[in-house]
């Protein structure tokens, strides 16, 4: 069985290092994944600065209550990411944590250069995308501790611990993987493929308030109450989607490890220790919902009814301000500013970068009413 700790927690409080100690402990401890003098890089969520009260990134007391810990075990820490928008170190500075860690000796880390990975390190079945490659940096650690958000994800439905490794993939190549990957199913399966490739020795899930509807940039922050640990970063993102209570196939990326024969995608095959998931359950859950690409009603109408049901991403003009920071980051060149912002759709491959990294809430992604119809049913109406 795959273990996953799981305990209520409404706070950032004094009790925070307890806590997350306690969590994990219930898979094993700390001490079961790092010693005395290891080299151990923190991977939080950082995706751009914004406040801390946005819930946008992992929250900067949860990332110190962890530092706290190793530093009990004499670890030299290091924290890096790859924003997708700014930089590691500006995400830092906006949630004051470089001063709330001034009496540790961390260092900052900017992911910049790729490694190709290859197949022989990772021990995966055959690879779908053999030229991946993640940050050359990670190969200087001798432990990786991922500490991923609580938030739904536009393109995903929802990121957890797997989407989070993604930001181990260094800089702009990120948008060039949307590109090859295409398809919602494709990007999944590549975002399976890092998470496995990054293979990170821990993952502590900062679920103390998370965020629903508009994520993972713009939504809602949530009161959802939760840690979770595990060793294996597909099984605790199961738990969590079965606290939200949604049906796991809505999101692609168990789809994804399925197809790769991971585990950790089964409720029966997962332990969970610690509080139980009724007294956790994450109740009026908002995620966007993603409409199944491969739906064959689709293929069967033909073309014309794809505006019917297909999702597409929408402007709110009242919202822009034309920063044109969409422009920047469609790689599709879908995006041109008229009067307004306008989408071309037959160029836009659905990556949702554009909604990421909108400052100003103004892009959203549309599911016509038939689209949400088939999805429910696809899904389980309840679920
Ligand atoms: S990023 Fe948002 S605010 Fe900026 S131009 Fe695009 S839609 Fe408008
Ligand atoms: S318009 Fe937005 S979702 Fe479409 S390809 Fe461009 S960045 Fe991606």
């Amino acid at each position: 069985m795959i273990k996953v700790g799981l305990l209520k927690a409404d706070k950032y409080d004094k009790y925070l290092k307890d806590k997350i100690n306690h969590a994990v402990e219930l898979v094993g401890g700390f001490g079961s994944v790092v010693k005395s003098g290891d080299r151990v890089l923190l991977k939080p969520n950082f995706l751009v600065a914004k406040a801390v009260e946005t819930a946008t990134n992992t929250h900067p007391d949860f990332i110190a209550a962890v530092v706290e810990i190793l530093s009990d075990y004499n670890c030299k820490i290091a924290i890096g990411d790859s924003p997708m928008f700014g930089t590691a170190y500006g995400v830092v500075k906006k949630l004051g944590l470089d001063q709330k860690l001034k009496k540790y000796d961390v260092e900052y880390l900017e992911f910049k250069e790729n490694k190709p990975v290859s197949q022989q390190e990772d021990g995966l079945k055959p690879r779908k995308y053999r030229d991946l490659c993640t940050a050359t940096v990670l190969q200087e650690f001798d432990r990786i501790i991922n500490l991923p958000k609580l938030k739904t994800h536009a393109q995903m439905g929802i990121t957890l611990a797997t989407k989070n490794l993604f930001g181990c993939v260094a800089g702009k190549v990120k948008l060039k993987w949307h590109m090859v990957a295409g398809s919602i199913h494709n990007f999944a399966r590549l975002l399976v493929e890092v998470s496995q490739t990054v293979n990170p020795d821990l993952n502590i899930l900062d679920g103390i308030i998370g965020m629903d509807g508009n994520g993972p940039a713009n939504g809602r922050p949530r009161k959802t109450k939760v840690i979770l640990a595990g060793k294996n970063c597909i099984a605790l993102d199961r738990v969590v989607v079965e606290l939200i209570g949604k049906n796991p196939s809505r999101f692609p990326i168990f789809k994804a490890a399925d197809d790769l024969s991971i585990p950790g995608t089964r409720l029966e095959d997962i332990c969970i220790l610690g509080d139980s998931i009724e007294e956790c359950r994450i109740k009026g859950f908002k995620v966007i919902s993603i409409f199944p690409a491969d739906f064959i009603g689709v293929h069967f109408l033909g073309l014309p009814f794809k505006p019917l049901f297909d999702q597409r991403m929408v402007v709110k003009h009242k919202n822009c301000i034309m920063c044109g920071r969409c422009i920047e980051h469609c790689l599709s060149k879908a995006i041109r500013k008229e009067d307004g912002i306008v989408i071309d759709h037959d160029k836009c491959i659905k990556c949702c970068c554009c909604q990421e990294g909108c400052p100003t809430n103004a892009i959203h992604i549309y599911t016509p009413p038939l689209g949400t119809l088939v999805n429910k049913i696809r899904s389980g109406r309840s679920r």
